[in-house]
């Protein structure tokens, strides 16, 4: 890393200072240097020193500390080999000074030329803001990606790199650019395997989100850190003896899990830092030449010593995940009745889970079975962008949804398996074996049994899948597929059915206007179209064709020449149409409007309070200009933000809380404890008493001696809710109390 304090050195020392992080470069290469690639990196070096000399970066060190930085990510985190160094050295010359892809092409060829090409796209696409729909952007990112996969995982360092220097950016800059991390390329990252780069990416975006849970986490793991190391020694002792004695070769170790997978599981489950049982794993790591065997030898081993949970086996070894992870996990109870997970991995497998299945893919001497996983993935990727009629949105939702779901495996009648996300039906599968068999699925058979299309598979399930030559995708099916390919492949089956439909539609339509003597051009259609408030003329016709619309109502209209006219309108019938930006700036009360204050001025512009976060003063927060109702205010940490940042950047607005004492928030408190008969006499006591505050309403249920309560207060700043909940917590047989985010 480098110090931000490098811009305080002198000409001299800066030049001493690049001198030393191109020498470590060289180094993280050392052994995939060959003859002459020596020279080839130091050209590349040299030329992005140079195109890059008069420019700084925002910490005020020289620029090309940001291209080295990156190339060192690619050499060392990725291990990709000296054509990736070169291209990431390179990476933003294109884009930011003189230097062009025809100069590198000459230079280093145009295998090189073609990946700085894409990284160059990737930048304009996300550096664009005028562009209404972000998603339509990402999809053209995955695009690259298809391309050559390499250009994308130097895209993942370039991002890697900007997320730890984030500090000197402005806030609406880290706003931006963590929810764009948080919305592609962590979970890129993820699906590429690279699963260290993706817990250090989620565990900055949250240091700049939420740091408030950042830092309150990162305290707690430390100070926890000697009772964590303790209990690890113990759990691990006899195992290491009992490995020793079997003569395995191998490293044992417990692992701190991320912050952000603490922070994730304290908020879905409910729970404290203290309750988090996994706060860690044990991974044991074995140098071996047969693999299998040997993980279910030390698995069995382990299992001697401490009992172990069924349900929380996961065997990737015997079926790697579909980014090429492999391990054996399992979860025993350890001293103490603590639950702990325990990874097996070879020294093999460990390098794929660190570096990701691209460091062993065709750049490196192949391992053919991992190439082909890789390859069927971007072959997928490839087939749904094709797609030409996708929503960009719709896909990205889609794709995301194969992204992050956990998956499960699943045979054909022939026993080849097939990888599909947990969810996935009948009819899914039939997609993913064929369009064609998708199509005409009408049923299907589970281990031998008959069941519904939309039937949801479980692991190791074998399907056979029935089909019909009447069958026909409908609408319904939309309900139950989950899969991108799936669903993209029955909405283009849809549209082609109402193409031809409104075909038929369309003659009966142009029957009638020959008899009216009314031309069939199409300003005609339109004026008709737009009266009865259809998207297009095509809906018109499919309407018609399907008897919703009287060919009678024509006799309203005028016709003059051969021009027909709608008739004249009462009331100004407004055409439903998209929005546009133009819209948008109108909503907002002239350009260069950024700050919304509001509490105080709040007359000024009507805002609603997102329901999804239910912000309250003194929470982060930011405007999004909606489509229906205005400006919605969100907490930076709502669970819809990223989506809402990374998609719609354009119309968020800043927004910060003024003072004011008159407005108050309505805010919810989630209170568990033990159940007794004093309990809601000290709540309250707490709440109007010594708080004088106003409480709107309180749920209490109790059951087994315990109980749980819901309250609902108003408040003018998080401080005062911060208070009541501190108060709260220190009441006897109250155990937790957490603020709730929405009804
Ligand atoms: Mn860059």
């Amino acid at each position: 890393m480098i110090a931000l304090e490098k811009y305080h050195l002198s000409e001299e020392d800066e030049k001493k200072a690049i001198l030393r992080e191109y020498r470590s470069l060289l180094r993280a290469l050392k052994n995939r240097l060959k003859k002459g690639d020596k020279k080839l990196v130091r050209r590349a070096f040299e030329i992005a020193a140079d195109a890059h000399q008069h420019m700084r970066r925002k910490s005020g060190e020289p620029y090309i500390f940001h291209p080295l930085a990156v190339a060192r990510i690619v050499a060392d985190e990725i291990a990709l080999g000296v054509t990736s160094v070169i291209c990431a050295l390179l990476h933003d010359t294109v884009e930011d000074t003189e230097v062009t892809l025809k100069d590198i092409e000459m230079e280093f060829g145009s295998t090189c030329s073609k990946i700085v090409e894409g990284l160059t796209k990737i930048s304009n696409v996300v550096e664009t803001k005028n562009t209404t729909q972000q998603a339509e952007n990402f999809k053209k990112i995955l695009l690259t990606l298809a391309d050559d996969p390499r250009v994308i995982l130097i895209k993942i360092a370039d991002r890697l790199h900007n997320m730890r220097t984030l500090e000197s950016m402005s806030r609406d800059k880290q706003l931006k650019i963590s929810s764009e991390t948080t919305f592609l390329y962590a979970p890129l990252a993820n699906r590429l395997g690279l699963y260290e780069i993706k817990s250090e990416l989620e565990d900055l975006v949250l240091k700049y989100t939420e740091t408030e849970a950042w830092e309150d986490i990162t305290k707690k793991l430390l100070e926890t850190k000697r009772e964590r190391t303790r209990y690890i020694n113990e759990f691990i002792k006899p195992i290491k003896e009992e490995l020793e004695k079997n003569n395995f070769e191998f490293e044992i170790f417990g692992r701190p899990k991320s912050v952000h997978s603490i922070w994730n599981k304290m908020k879905t489950k409910h729970v404290t830092f203290e309750e988090v049982y996994d706060l860690f794993a044990i991974r044991i790591i074995l140098k071996t030449n047969s693999e299998r065997e040997d993980c279910w030898k030390v698995f069995s081993i382990i299992t001697n010593h401490y009992q172990h949970s069924l349900e929380r086996l996961r065997d990737w070894v015997s079926a790697p995940k579909s980014n090429g992870y492999e391990a054996l996990h399992t979860t025993v109870m350890g001293p103490g009745g603590r639950w702990v997970e325990v990874q097996i991995r070879t020294e093999r497998m460990n390098e794929i889970a660190e570096k990701g299945l691209a460091a062993h893919w065709k750049y490196k001497e192949g391992n053919a079975g991992q190439e082909s996983k890789l390859d069927d993935w971007l072959k997928h990727i490839r087939e749904l962008l094709q797609n030409p009629d996708s929503n960009a949105m719709d896909f990205i939702q889609d794709l995301k949804r194969d992204i992050f779901n956990d998956e499960i495996y699943v045979y054909t009648p022939q026993g080849d398996m097939r990888i599909l996300p947990a969810g996935a039906t009948a009819l899914d599968f039939a997609f993913d074996i064929h369009s064609e068999l998708g199509k005409t699925c009408i049923g299907a058979k589970v281990n031998y049994k008959l069941v519904p299309i939309s039937h949801v598979l479980k692991n190791a399930d074998q399907i056979e899948i029935i089909t019909s030559k009447k069958q026909k995708p409908s609408e319904d099916w939309l309900k139950f597929v989950i899969t991108a390919k799936a669903k993209s492949r029955i909405k283009y089956y849809l549209k082609e059915e109402k193409r031809l439909i409104a075909a038929d539609g369309k003659e009966m339509l142009i029957r009638k206007l020959e008899h009216m003597k009314v031309s069939t051009q199409s300003s005609n259609l339109h004026e008709i179209s737009n009266y009865y408030k259809y998207a297009s003329p095509q809906d018109l016709c499919y309407a018609i064709a399907i008897n919703n619309f009287d060919l009678k109502e024509l006799s309203k209209f005028t016709v003059i020449g051969d021009k027909i006219f709608a008739p004249i309108q009462e009331e100004k019938k407004e055409i439903p149409k998209e929005e546009s930006q133009e819209d948008y700036q109108k909503a907002l009360p002239g350009k260069g409007y950024e700050l919304v204050l509001f509490g105080e001025s709040s007359d000024k512009i009507a805002y609603k309070l997102a329901n999804c976060c239910q912000p309250i003063p003194g929470d982060d927060v930011f405007g999004f200009v909606t489509s229906g109702e205005g400006l919605k205010i969100h907490r930076t940490n709502c669970p819809n933000a990223a989506t809402l940042l990374a998609n719609y950047g354009h119309r968020v607005v800043k927004a910060k809380w003024a003072k004011n004492k008159e407005i108050s928030f309505l805010a919810g408190v989630l209170i568990n404890g033990i159940d007794d008969v004093g309990v809601i006499n000290k709540i309250t006591n707490v709440l109007s008493g010594e708080l004088k505050m106003n409480m709107r309403s309180m749920s209490i249920d109790s059951k087994d001696g315990l109980f749980e309560g819901n309250i609902k207060v108003f408040v003018n700043h998080k401080k005062e809710l911060d208070e009541l909940c501190r108060r709260l917590e220190k009441l006897e047989g109250i155990n937790k109390v957490i603020r709730l985010d929405a009804e």
